[in-house]
């Protein structure tokens, strides 16, 4: 099948950014294709989802474009084809700055990049609205960027290569300088994570999967108090969530059982529940969200390494052991 995107020949670093992005990338959508998507959208042509991943339906929106406008029809978006989007058809991502007021081609595909990183600017319809704007400030702010709303290379790069759906190895250190800053959690469940956050499917996948049998232990990542405990007719079945400091909050879905209660203040590695496979789940896991300003983020760059080990029956409250998910030593927070 012939791609969908033909790079740009007469200007080498957009040819090679083009060019990179399937190979690079740990996703199958991209973020190119989903600014074709919703540039074809705006055309009437394409009536799917804008999921960046290049079917049948993309081809076939491409395919009609090409028709009404006499180009010669391909089904490839190549440079003469997205000339004739217009305003849609361009800047290509990377090519400039991009800041609030500003549409086209680019910031679709920047919409499409925060909302695969967990910080969804609500729609992806290549204008960079007040929205987007919130949203490339949360996504700076959780990646230990300047917090400007603009997206320079240094934004862009961290949306496009950071840590999400990439398999590195956990940063379990003290990271000052780290992208996620000082904020840390303890794994809530003793297994291997078995999905990613990031893309699944064609579909966000907003939190982490760590593959436990039926009845393991689950607990809380860091001090808090439990917001909500109990069924969720969502998909996450029996839910545990804790509100932390700092507008964090974090989930535990699926669970067999419920072991707190709303309102609960709990300490970092005290039992919140069993691991089980309530909701909409295909067999036991822990699916474990992290979210900041209740926007899901990958849990990964704040994981500490350490497994949360079940405390002894705590001796005081957790506020009097000194547990707070903003500690910066790592093996202090593990002992809480
Ligand atoms: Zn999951």
């Amino acid at each position: 099948m012939p791609p969908i995107l033909r790079p740009v020949r007469a200007v080498p670093l957009l040819a090679a950014l083009a060019l990179c992005l399937p190979a690079a990338s740990a996703y199958a959508s991209d973020p190119n294709v989903a600014a074709l998507q919703v540039a074809l959208k705006a055309v009437h042509t394409y009536h799917g989802h804008i999921d960046g991943i290049g079917g049948q339906g993309t081809r076939r929106a491409i395919r009609a474009f090409q028709a009404k406008k006499h180009l010669g029809v391909d089904g490839v978006a190549g440079p003469r084809t997205r000339k004739a989007l217009g305003r849609r058809g361009g800047p290509r991502l990377g090519s400039r700055v991009m800041r609030r007021g500003q549409r086209g081609w680019d910031v679709a595909a920047l919409q499409f990049l925060l909302a695969r990183r967990g910080s969804s600017s609500g729609s992806i319809d290549g204008g960079f609205g007040s929205a987007t704007y919130a949203a490339v400030r949360r996504f700076q702010a959780a990646h230990g960027l300047g917090v400007d709303g603009v997206v320079g290379r240094a934004t862009l790069h961290a949306l496009e290569h950071g840590s999400s759906g990439h398999s590195h190895p956990s940063r379990g250190g003290s990271g000052s300088g780290s992208p996620s800053g000082p904020v840390r959690f303890l794994r809530p469940a003793h297994g291997p994570i078995t999905s990613p956050f990031g893309m699944r499917w064609g579909r966000p996948h907003q939190g982490i999967d760590f593959g436990v049998p039926y009845g393991a232990p689950v607990n809380a990542a860091g001090v808090g108090t439990v917001i909500s405990a109990g069924w969720n007719s969502g998909g996450y079945g029996n839910l545990v969530i804790i509100q932390h400091r700092l507008s964090f909050q974090t989930y535990y879905a699926h669970l067999s059982r419920v072991a707190v209660g709303v309102g609960q203040r709990v300490a970092g590695g005290s039992r919140v529940g069993y691991v089980g496979a309530t909701g909409h789940a295909t067999g036991p896991h822990l699916h474990f969200e992290v979210r900041h300003y209740g926007v899901p983020i990958d849990p990964m760059p704040y994981l500490l390494s350490s497994y949360s080990k079940a405390l002894p029956q705590a001796s005081g409250t957790p506020a009097e052991m000194g547990c707070d998910i903003s500690v910066q030593d790592p093996a202090w927070l593990a002992a809480c």
